[in-house]
């Protein structure tokens, strides 16, 4: 029966999530009344819809001579590693339906917590182009030390790759940035244009070497409003892209994009981890996720992740990282020699919350 447990993790996710949303959505007195014999017809397609998505998974598992596995090489998130169980240990940490009665999952107790996030932002780059954040600068890095903090991400595209509108908006900046409002330096962004959305929203998108619209100009989301370039302090061509929220022209007003924009298709999600000692303060560290296939100890990817800069710590958060791969997660990192463990879950277009004390 091994070979069962290597069921492909995503397919299990999806019987979770069925399973989980039809509990959620039918009213107990509902539930009562479908499941009387009158309804018996029902009832069986309901099992056997559930069956079949069972057989699915198992049809498309990868059939192996897996009884020589070490059971103790598995990365066991609970006691046992019998799915079922599992997926238990998912739905008690995962919030309900928004139509459910409200039961906040709280990251300074749970494992993690899966939310809907705030995902507003469509990517400022359509593909072909380069729609992916750059990660060997991400938000608040510093590049281990060698480029000042970010306040925003990179997509790194050629000259001319078409930019576009992140959300529905009015453009209140359109041209190069003469003087310094949004950044302590005059001709840093370049050829800027910052849009402001609702809510105190705003999106910053710099280095342009062509600009579509002006100061005043309602946008949608979507729109092209102008080219990626190298204007101002830029080195190759790329797009800056920066979220603020508030006061526009805060510098440190700026949020990381990795929470705001949606995840890419493709069953991807997104991760935001809290680093704190046990008075409250952000703590450095660099941070390893390893991505499992359910039940196995194949290792199907491997991110590395950064704490923010200190001096950006004015979030809830100290690294986050978007377009992650649905599916399991051990997360690991070393601070003041001593080894932190946990092991996460990220569902497709959720966000996951992890919130690790160290001493
Ligand atoms: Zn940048």
């Amino acid at each position: 029966m091994w070979w069962i447990m290597r069921v492909d993790f995503v397919n299990v996710f999806h019987i979770s999530s069925i399973t989980f949303e039809v509990q959620e959505l039918v009213p107990a007195n509902t539930l009562a009344s479908w499941l009387t014999p009158e309804n018996a017809f029902m009832k069986n397609l309901f099992y056997i819809f559930i069956l079949g998505l069972f057989l699915t998974s198992c049809a498309t598992t990868q059939v192996m001579p897996t009884l020589t596995d070490s059971p103790q090489t598995i990365p066991t998130f609970t006691a046992t590693s019998i799915p079922i169980v599992i997926l238990e240990s998912t739905v008690t940490s995962r919030p309900p339906a928004p139509t459910a009665t409200p039961a906040l999952c709280n990251p300074f107790t749970a494992d993690f917590c899966i939310t809907d996030g705030h995902f507003l932002l469509q990517r400022p780059i359509h593909p072909p182009a380069n729609d992916s954040v750059d990660r060997t600068y991400p938000y608040a890095s510093t590049a281990d030390g060698t480029r000042d903090p970010h306040h925003g991400v990179e997509f790194q595209n050629s000259f001319g790759t078409p930019v576009h509108a992140a959300a529905d908006g009015v453009v209140i900046f359109a041209g190069p940035d003469k003087e310094a409002v949004y950044s302590p330096w005059q001709n840093f962004y370049g050829n800027l244009v910052v849009i402001r959305h609702d809510d105190e929203l705003f999106t910053l998108y710099a280095h342009l070497s062509n600009v579509d619209v002006e100061a005043g100009d309602d946008v949608q989301a979507g729109e092209k409003i102008g080219e990626v370039g190298q204007s101002g302090a830029a080195t190759g061509s790329h797009l800056h892209f920066e979220v603020r929220l508030g006061d526009v022209e805060d510098y440190f007003a700026t949020k990381n994009p990795e929470l705001w924009l949606i995840p890419k298709q493709g069953n991807l999600g997104a991760m935001m981890i809290s680093i704190l000692n046990e008075t409250s303060q952000f703590q450095r560290a660099k941070i390893t996720m390893q991505h499992y296939l359910m039940d196995s100890s194949d290792v199907v990817g491997v991110y590395y992740l950064d704490t923010y800069d200190l001096g950006m710590a004015n979030s809830a958060e100290n690294a986050a990282i978007n377009d992650l791969p649905s599916g399991r997660y051990r997360i690991t990192l070393i601070h003041n020699s001593h080894l932190y463990e946990r092991w996460v879950d990220v569902e497709s277009g959720k966000l996951t919350q992890v919130v690790i004390i160290v001493k």
